[in-house]
């Protein structure tokens, strides 16, 4: 009986002819189009000079074009692409036209909406473009619909963010009152009570920097947090930033260096910084990283240093945070950044930490258009290194300039007053 029959033949009957029953083609050609007729993903074919060759029905009900519609088209005038603000993209920042001109591949694209032209739907997607081959002659451009996806990280989230902030208050009144319990001022216990109440203290404060680090990941994630970008002098900066951190260091007996040339050498082309350095960051979220780097850095280093180092070449700043800690085995090292991810090992069972730290601070950096990165050897200490894009003078002098106009344009407007009633002068 054929595979595709549907009619079966009762027991003394004859067998029911078989209707539509086609045999199948199973050449590799005709199972390679079989499969890219019926998979949910809408996949393009554009070559070099950006007209689409080949798009299956997927990809036509997504743009909401017919397959001739399609073909023989330049991709920028069939596939419309909205960001998240609703307006149409630039092809300069078209993920298909930038790997088409070679300047840049991303792994995937998830920020984009697609638009169809016979219902005006919009449609979240994630794009993931393949070149053909290594001259980059055709790319293999895929959609796939991830609205249910997203719908779903965003309840995570939310239920994540609702929890940890209810969580939070509770644990911070138990903190209240274990402090309460251990000041000789306010009440009286005996050494065992304290060396208990001390403990159940030391896991509150674990339990409400989980519950912190559990909201703003949860916050940065569906990008409710957003980095408030401004140019800055970055050497001062970060000096104050990491200034700030001396007591906790010197608390641990460890010593500190901001700018020594210690860190200048080992890094290829370093130069001591003398001049000054310009970049656009948001000033807050720079604190949440280097902070939580000295953090770790003065929690992973038994003895030592903690050195913190600011270079530039002409195009980017880089931010080295560093300690000749225990360091990270060359096998954790891609790891650390991921979220939950603790390194387990007898060095450092014994030190509390929520696994969050890093994944917030790559977060971060992430979300001001910076890169970072580890460098350690186990048992030597470890190196963070952070790069933002840097700016010039000028640069500096003009974005300073609109952002001050912008703020005073903001404050002007918060002192007129509002007049909606029309019997008003
Ligand atoms: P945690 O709260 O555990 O410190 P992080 O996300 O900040 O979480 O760091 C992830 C893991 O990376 C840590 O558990 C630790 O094993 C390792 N790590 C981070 N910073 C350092 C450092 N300066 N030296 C050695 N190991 C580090």
């Amino acid at each position: 009986m054929g595979l595709f029959s549907r009619k079966t033949a009762k027991v003394g009957e004859e067998p029911a002819p078989v209707e539509n029953a086609k045999p199948v083609d199973t050449t590799r050609s005709n199972l390679n189009e079989l499969v890219l007729q019926s998979i949910h993903e809408g996949v393009i074919i554009v070559d070099k000079n950006g007209n689409i060759q080949l798009a299956n029905p997927a990809a036509c009900r997504l743009l909401g074009r017919s397959a001739d519609e399609l073909t023989k088209v330049y991709y920028d005038s069939v596939i419309n692409l909205l960001d998240k603000t609703g307006q149409r993209i630039s092809e300069g920042r078209n993920p298909i036209g930038l790997a088409i001109k070679g300047n840049e591949y991303k792994e995937e694209t998830r920020d984009l909406d697609v638009v169809a032209a016979d219902s005006n739907k919009n449609t979240p997607v994630s794009i993931i473009i393949t070149p053909t081959d290594s001259e980059g002659s055709n790319f293999v451009v895929t959609f796939r619909d991830i609205a249910q996806e997203l719908r779903e990280e965003r309840e995570r989230s939310d239920f994540i963010s609702t929890a940890s902030h209810e969580m939070r208050t509770p644990v911070a009144s138990i903190r209240g009152y274990l402090d309460l319990v251990l000041n000789p001022a306010t009440a009286t216990i005996d050494d065992r009570a304290r060396s208990f109440i001390e403990k159940a203290q030391e896991n509150s404060k674990h339990l409400g920097r989980l519950f912190q680090d559990l909201l703003d990941t949860s916050k940065l994630d569906d990008g409710q947090i957003k980095p408030r970008m401004e140019p800055v002098e970055i050497v001062d900066l970060v000096k104050n930033i990491s200034d700030a951190q001396i007591p906790k260091i010197k608390e641990k007996g460890l010593g500190y260096q901001f700018g020594s040339g210690s860190v200048d050498q080992q890094l290829s082309g370093g130069k001591r910084i003398e001049q000054v350095i310009y970049a656009s960051i948001d000033p807050d979220f720079l604190t949440e990283i280097i902070n939580n780097l000295i953090e770790n850095a003065i929690k992973y280093t038994p003895a030592g240093w903690v050195t913190v180092n600011v270079r530039a070449d002409n195009y980017n700043v880089q931010i080295v945070v560093q300690d000749t800690g225990i360091g990270i085995a060359r096998e954790e090292l891609s790891h650390v950044f991921q979220k939950f991810y603790r390194v387990d090992n007898r060095d450092t069972r014994e030190i509390g930490g929520t696994g969050l730290g890093l994944y917030l601070v790559k977060q971060r950096v992430e979300a001001m258009n910076g890169r970072i990165w580890a460098e350690s050897q186990q048992g030597q200490g470890t190196r963070f290194i952070v790069l933002f894009p840097r700016i010039s003078q000028e640069q500096y002098a003009q974005q300073r300039f609109l952002l001050d106009n912008q703020v005073q344009q903001d404050m002007n407007k918060q002192k007129q007053p509002t007049v909606s009633d029309p019997l008003m002068p």
